[in-house]
């Protein structure tokens, strides 16, 4: 099956061929289009790839690949964790695309790869469902669901009740807790309004659902779903029993407050509710690091990222800039800029740090409020470094705060990858003023 929006995002090549799969994101079709020659046929991408320094190998692309082919192959960003390939969607420029149809290639694909019923061991899933850190009528509501004993439409239709079935927010489906809880507009607009910007994953009911939740080891994640789906719940009978209608970003904001008024009760849930770190993090402490970043892609298919390193917010510590002959979206090269003055910091030891960028997107999409396929490798290294800070965060400030760090991403372009020290270069310094930390390569 090839659906021709969907491509592969490349992580550590072994699932892709190169000559028959659909994986160079700006080619017609997002097939290699060079005359095969010097790798065989059915060669995978990881060929291509140094899996020690999980960069691509240039010169295999200068060789098996035309020139323009070759460039654009080395310019999709690779995680430095490696990841499993993934068929995406292509995205629109403007980052829109059909939910219905990614829905409906989700579902084919999770088929292909899960063949046979996943409720085979459900044992586990209510053992595991009891040990979530979640208030016990959420938890309660969850299991309920799970079980499907919830009273829904469709439920009381089969107890012989006489009513109206249909879903009471878009009154074109029977409330089955499939629909009401997954299927429905509704549900889906909720889970992407909450604070992880959660996009349902298409499951054959609630069960296997929660099964799928409770794979992941994220606690907050958990808690956000859980929250989300008991919303849902009380929104709806808050409908069908007062006739009120909450508004959308109410409930999100709701799911929100929740978790984190739990997890503040109940520290021991080890859980980092994102938001409140960014918000006690941007305080006034006079020895925070405030590390700026900026990035900016040229005509030449080059991009250029600037970074601006300060103490207590004054103080210049290093200035650096960089040069990549890489064809990258502007969101990308912002994320490439944020990862890159993050290796930076760990590289320098730093700590309690504010990351800036101007790019909102990108730092939405790393505290968990938006999402993009083509950005997800670049943001879950963003993710690894920051939990490997004590204390770190990632905030967006205007494009007018990023003046110095604009004008670093003009150095970039002109002198390439240099640092300096304690101060702020002008556009045409030479070397005289540049000073190599060692650290700093
Ligand atoms: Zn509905």
């Amino acid at each position: 099956m090839v659906e021709s929006g969907t491509r592969w995002r490349i992580g550590d090549g072994s699932k892709v061929k190169i000559w028959y799969d659909n994986w160079i994101p700006t080619n017609p079709g997002f097939k290699a289009l060079s005359p095969r020659r010097g790798i065989e046929e059915n060669a995978m991408v990881n060929v291509l790839i140094d899996s020690e320094s999980g960069r691509w190998k240039t010169d295999i692309l200068s060789e098996v690949f035309n020139q323009n082919e070759a460039a654009q192959i080395a310019s999709i960003p690779l995680s430095s964790r490696l990841r499993e390939d993934k068929r995406i969607w292509h995205f629109e420029k403007d980052g829109k695309y059909s939910v219905k149809s990614v829905h409906h290639y989700l579902k084919d694909l999770r088929r292909k790869e899960a063949p046979g019923p996943s409720s085979s061991n459900n044992g586990g899933v209510w053992k595991k469902l009891w040990k979530v850190p979640i208030d016990s009528k959420i938890r309660n509501c969850v299991w309920r669901a799970g079980k499907n004993i919830l009273p829904t439409r469709s439920n009381l239709l089969k107890k012989g009740i006489t009513l109206d079935p249909t879903c009471p927010f878009c009154c074109s489906a029977l409330e089955t807790p499939q629909h009401i809880f997954l299927d429905c507009e509704f549900a889906k607009r909720v889970c992407f309004a909450s604070p992880l910007g959660i996009r349902l994953q298409p499951c054959e009911d609630v069960l296997d659902w929660l099964e799928l939740i409770l794979r992941s080891n994220n606690t907050f994640e958990i808690q956000i779903q859980f929250t989300a789906l008991w919303k849902i719940w009380q929104a709806r009978n808050m409908l069908i029993f007062q006739n009120k209608r909450i508004d959308l970003m109410v409930i999100a904001g709701d799911i929100y407050d929740r978790v984190a008024e739990y997890n503040n009760v109940f520290p021991q849930a080890q859980v980092r509710s994102k938001r409140e770190d960014v918000r006690l993090d941007a305080t006034v402490h006079a020895e925070t690091i405030n590390i700026a970043t900026d990035a900016g892609c040229f005509e030449e298919g080059i991009s250029a990222m600037g970074c601006v390193i300060k103490k207590g917010g004054e103080n210049i510590l290093v200035a650096a800039c960089k040069k990549e002959f890489i064809q990258v979206s502007v969101s990308m090269a912002e994320a490439l800029a944020l990862r890159w003055a993050m290796k930076m910091a760990k590289e320098l030891s730093l700590d309690n740090i504010v990351f800036f960028s101007d790019a909102q997107f990108v730092v939405d999409y790393i505290n968990g409020c938006a999402y993009s396929a083509d950005l997800e490798p670049i943001v879950i290294d963003c993710r690894s470094f920051l939990c490997n800070f004590k204390s770190a965060s990632v905030l967006f400030w205007n494009r007018n705060c990023n003046l110095e760090t604009h004008h670093m991403v003009g150095v970039g372009r002109n002198l390439g990858n240099k640092t300096w020290l304690g101060v702020i270069p002008s556009l045409s310094d030479g070397p005289s003023c540049i000073l190599h930390s060692a650290l700093l390569i």
